[in-house]
């Protein structure tokens, strides 16, 4: 008698980042530049909220999609941040960006159907279409500055195309799309039956650029879906809350998979997310463009060409000059200078890294004086 399990979870490989990051920490003495989390603390306002939701015992079923209180805050606060209107029967509170994506590609998906994923990309992408028994296209972006041409883009679509994620800012190259790149998608995409899923979790994290997300082209409204998340601005990563905004006929099917996977996301937590929304990111936002501009000055005085970041906190080094594939070179800077840095092919590109800045200005001097010694000592 053979066992089988779901092939598509049978052959799925674990993240490679999170696997990196444990050999970058069970390095003794290393530093790691590796993960994508804020190294602050949640505000204490938002954790003064679940404390008292818990001391009200407010420890029973919610509804699944989240507390009216919650929706209606939510609604809110795209409206005045971002000019979206969703109203709370358009909203749904999510475990996490991550529930959120999934949710969005098992609804939006048939088997076959093929979803065109930008790269570099957050790897997350490639393994939930797969598991949704999807089948991701990679549309390569590192040639055009991490823009999207739209020559490009129609030319990787065919009739199975059901859905195009976009990332901005990005993970991993802190890229924003320009208006001109998302104007050039609404075009393509204009008269083609496509979902857009627009993962916009580092939207309040940008430095520089004039940023726009896709979800304003609202005459696609019926094909949009919004992904959101707590994790970044708000330091809220373990509490695992995020929230997705789609066209109500749309949210409506959505709520079949979050309710049958997670029935609703915990009932105390709620306040918390309403208290996240209430506070300013604007010293966040101040404190990474900082890290920004001493890192990219840093490597740019390296004689590393990187692409400046507008947003987000990574950044994506060439490293074609090495000769190294990404992983190669990651073993030999975390062997020989003692710094952890994430290979590009976890994110489909090949020939880069990923540096993320998520660290202390002490951490940040260390780790960039032992790759300068690394690349003095490479001579190249
Ligand atoms: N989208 C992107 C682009 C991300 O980088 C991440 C987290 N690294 C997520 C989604 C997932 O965020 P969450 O913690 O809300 O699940």
């Amino acid at each position: 008698m053979e066992l089988t399990i779901n092939s598509a979870a049978r052959d799925e490989q674990l993240s490679g980042i999170r696997e990196f990051t444990y050999l970058v920490r069970s390095t003794p003495g290393a530093v790691g530049f590796t993960i994508g989390e804020p190294d602050l603390d949640t505000p204490e306002a938002v954790k003064a909220a679940a404390k008292a939701a818990l001391d009200d015992n407010d420890t029973h079923y919610p509804p699944g999609n989240g507390y009216p209180y919650t929706l209606e805050a939510i609604s809110a606060f795209e409206a005045r941040e971002h000019g979206l209107r969703y109203g709370p029967e358009e909203i749904i509170l999510t475990v996490g960006a991550t529930e959120a994506l999934f949710v969005s590609f098992a609804t939006v998906l048939d088997p076959g159907d093929e979803v065109i994923i930008p790269t570099p990309a957050f790897g997350l992408y490639e393994s939930i279409v797969r598991l949704c028994r999807g089948v991701p296209v990679c549309l390569p972006t590192e040639n055009d500055r991490f823009q999207i041409r739209p020559e490009a883009l129609a030319a990787a679509i065919t009739p199975r195309t059901k859905a195009i994620i976009l990332t901005s800012p990005n993970n991993p190259t802190g890229c924003i799309y320009t208006k001109q790149t998302l104007d050039g998608i609404h075009q393509v995409l204009a008269d083609k039956p496509i979902f857009v899923i627009c993962d916009d979790v580092y939207r309040s994290l940008v430095y520089s650029g004039e940023y726009h997300s896709f979800s304003e082209y609202q005459d696609m409204r019926e094909r949009i879906i919004v992904v959101q998340s707590f994790s970044k601005p708000y330091a809220m990563t373990g509490w695992r809350l995020g929230y997705l905004l789609a066209d109500a006929p749309l949210r409506e099917r959505l709520q079949v998979f979050h309710q049958y996977c997670v029935t609703s996301v915990p009932s105390f937590v709620q306040r918390a997310c309403v208290a996240a929304l209430d506070c300013d990111v604007e010293p966040v936002r101040a404190l990474f463009k900082k890290r920004r501009d001493y890192v990219y000055g840093r490597l740019r005085d390296m004689g590393l060409t990187v692409q400046e970041p507008e947003g987000a906190f990574y950044m994506f080094l060439p490293i074609g000059r090495f000769g190294l594939d990404s992983k190669s070179f990651c073993r030999k800077l975390l062997a020989e200078a003692g710094l952890g840095l994430i290979p590009g092919v976890f994110f489909g590109t090949e020939g880069y890294v990923r540096l993320s800045y998520c660290y202390s200005d002490g951490e940040l001097k260390e780790g960039l004086d032992r790759l300068e010694r690394f690349v003095r000592d490479s001579k190249i």
